[in-house]
């Protein structure tokens, strides 16, 4: 079923591009997984995810508590998006990023805000306890001030398929 529209803000996903998140947060366990999210959207008119990109933890510090996304990889998706070099081919550009916290909930915590210096980037969080993802946030840069404002995740099936079909 999908939700019902509200106007702006929100980020829609579909569930296996969250499916994808989640696993990556799992698998990385007890350390922090993170990448990039492609979409299109605004703050105003919702954000789309269109694709999932994962890459490694380069942060040089502790992964458990932690992450950097590989600026390599950030810079081949920009490049492959137009967003460097030739310019846009679509509406679709890097809309924001995700990382896990293990054993931590799924809130923006005091070191990301120290590292929010992007307002157009949507960060998506997955709190991870004991090994399983817990429950995924979308948050973005409060612009007046120096917070984050959590923003609605609406996961949406990507082929409205029957259930009764899916179950034979
Ligand atoms: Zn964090």
């Amino acid at each position: 079923m999908t939700p019902p529209s509200t106007p702006g803000g929100e980020i829609r996903i579909s569930a296996p591009l969250l499916g994808l998140i989640s696993d990556a947060a799992e698998a990385a366990f007890p350390a922090e997984c993170c990448g990039l999210l492609a979409g299109h959207g605004n703050h105003t008119a919702g954000f789309v995810v269109t694709r999932v990109i994962p890459s490694d933890n380069v942060a040089e510090t502790d992964h458990h508590d932690s992450f950097e996304v590989d600026p390599q990889v950030r810079f081949d998706l920009m490049r492959e998006l137009g967003e460097i070099g030739d310019g846009p081919k679509s509406d679709e550009r890097m809309i924001g990023h995700y990382h896990s916290h293990p054993n931590h909930p799924s809130e923006p915590s005091a070191r990301d805000l120290a590292k929010a210096f992007e307002p157009d980037l949507v960060w998506v969080i997955v709190g991870v306890k004991t090994g399983k993802t817990d429950k995924i946030t979308a948050h973005i840069l409060h612009p007046q001030d120096t917070t984050f404002q959590e923003i609605p995740l609406l996961e949406e099936a990507r082929t409205a398929y029957p259930a009764d079909l899916e179950d034979s």
